[in-house]
């Protein structure tokens, strides 16, 4: 097997891997640390987990040893796709540099331009950067790039997904050709295979296996949940995620949450936060300060609850996460691996349990077939679900009616109706549907408010398309057929007579 001392980085680098408790290199660091110290490109497929961040930052540092950067002239340049990564690699530098003077910038953006300029100013050995931040620098002609001698992009597939390519292409135009790249990614997607070609000379190609995902200290699960209704589903989930957690005890000592959309970040942690668990979110959408708040406060274990998407927490390594809960089935498989990999690290216990709803059926199943195991299913700790499903079919059943109105008020404050739609759950009132709600308690607004929280773009169509008729016949119609119960005037076409109506349907004589 492979030694740190083989690797012939140089001495101070190797006495702070030693401090950082590392016995051996990991297969990324022993495949890709002898090439890159030669100078050659590298193409290392690997994710994280695998140890890659070290795998370019040890050759880094014992090239940059030597020499020294000038004003506004990085010698090196690192590109991450998200500001938690970004920081997360200038702490690796931090780590591993400890005894060797190197200069180095981060800029991201939430960060004042004035503070990172300062820091380019008088010279960068190691800058690392999300790209848009990198060309705003560019372009106020704070920075030339003139001088890089390494270029790492890192997760290449996220900047992929994140839109970053462009940006990538013309980082590369602004540095010089005799530059050497070393270039990761998860996987090889056409588009990252055309940038390889295109930008990596002779790369030495290193590939690592996927991350254990079914190691054996992570135990799955998933739960196979279909909401009383459509219009409920939200609530209901978020109830049962809290019945989860619940269900874990003290076993769970803090938790990752992963939903798919930004705005559920903030729903569920909002929601959380309103039952009493000690919840914050983190996305894109919230400014640097707070996402390093929030951070630090998970980290440090004062924060018990982390709600996130996955491009937030992509590659964070909190190294104690005793739970993941996915309150939504990933879109991309490989997402699934990013996040239970968030748990059961260094060889820890770690648990991870999935909401799965009937439309995530077919996600599941491309999980299954990465991670080639079936998850295993889990009683539903609410139990009734079969209850649910039958009134869930009932409900499917009726004609929708919803205004728009109350559609633009959800969307201000789409946690607060939790409490008062998770009250008439199936659970509490199983043989409600919606035709006796609305005869009950007719004006009842947050649960149809919830619903289009839940649902925008599908259920909201149809009030809108609803609306539209009733104002050009001038009355409107009930959904029970014809009266509408409150204006029975309305019979057949109203006051309108069609044109149409007027015409023979004889055939023309040929
Ligand atoms: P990364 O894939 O770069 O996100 O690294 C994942 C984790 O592995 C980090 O916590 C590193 O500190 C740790 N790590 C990196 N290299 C090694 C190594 N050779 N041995 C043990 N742990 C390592």
């Amino acid at each position: 097997m492979t030694k740190f001392t083989d690797l012939k980085l140089n001495p101070k680098v190797l006495k702070a891997v030693e401090e950082a408790g590392y016995e051996s290199p990991t297969p990324i660091q022993a495949g890709a640390i002898p090439p890159a110290l030669e100078g050659r490109d590298v193409l290392g497929i690997a994710q994280t987990g695998t140890g890659k961040t070290a795998s370019f930052t040890l050759p880094m540092i014992t090239q940059l040893a030597r020499g020294r950067a000038r004003a506004r002239m990085p010698r090196s340049l690192v590109l991450c796709p998200t500001r938690e990564l970004a920081a997360q690699v200038a702490e690796n530098f931090d780590t591993y540099s400890k005894y060797v003077k190197l200069t180095k910038a981060l800029l991201i953006g939430g960060v004042s331009f004035k503070e990172q300029d300062t820091l380019i100013d008088k010279g960068v050995d190691v800058l690392i950067a999300t790209p848009g931040r990198l060309l705003d620098h560019f372009e106020r002609g704070k920075l030339i790039l003139n001088d890089v001698k390494v270029m790492v992009v890192d997760e290449a597939d996220r900047m992929l997904d994140m839109g970053f390519i462009p940006d990538i292409e013309r980082i590369f135009g602004l540095t010089p050709f005799t530059r050497q790249t070393l270039f990761f990614s998860a996987t090889m997607a056409p588009e990252i295979e055309r940038i390889t070609n295109t930008f990596l000379s002779n790369p030495e190609r290193i590939e690592v296996a996927r991350q254990a995902t079914t190691s054996e200290n992570i135990t799955q699960g998933v739960v196979m949940f279909k909401a009383s209704r459509k219009d409920r589903e939200g609530s209901e989930k978020r109830k049962l995620l809290r019945t989860i957690i619940d269900a874990e005890g003290e076993k769970c000592t803090n938790a990752i949450i992963f939903c798919n959309r930004k705005t559920d970040v903030d729903v569920v942690a909002k929601s959380l936060k309103k039952y009493g668990y000690d919840a914050a979110p983190i996305h894109g959408d919230l400014d640097q300060s707070q996402r390093t708040r929030t951070l630090d406060g998970f980290r440090g274990g004062d924060l018990r609850f982390l709600v996130a998407s996955d491009v937030a927490a992509r590659g964070l390594d909190v190294p104690a996460v005793s739970h993941v809960f996915n309150f939504d089935v990933p879109s991309h498989a490989e997402d699934y691996v990013h996040r239970i990999g968030r748990t059961g690290r260094a060889g820890r216990d770690g648990t991870a349990i999935m909401i799965c709803v009937p439309r995530d059926e077919r996600n599941l199943e491309d999980v299954e077939r990465l991670v080639q195991n079936a998850i295993p299913r889990l009683d539903n700790p609410l139990g009734g679900g079969k209850r649910a499903e039958e009134a869930a079919v009932e409900a499917d059943e009726k004609p929708k009616t919803r205004s728009r109105s109350r559609k633009a008020k959800v969307e201000e404050v789409p946690a607060v109706e939790d409490a008062v739609v998770e009250e008439a759950a199936p659970e509490d009132k199983p043989k409600r549907t919606r035709r006796s709600r609305k005869k009950d308690d007719a004006p009842a607004e947050a649960p149809v408010v919830e619903a289009e929280a839940e649902a925008p773009v599908e259920e909201a169509e149809k009030p809108r398309g609803e609306e539209k008729r009733r104002s050009r016949g001038g009355r409107g119609r009930g959904r029970d057929g014809g009266g509408g119960g409150r204006d029975n005037k309305v019979v057949g076409l109203g006051d309108h007579t069609p044109e149409f109506i007027g015409l023979s349907f004889a055939e023309r004589p040929s």
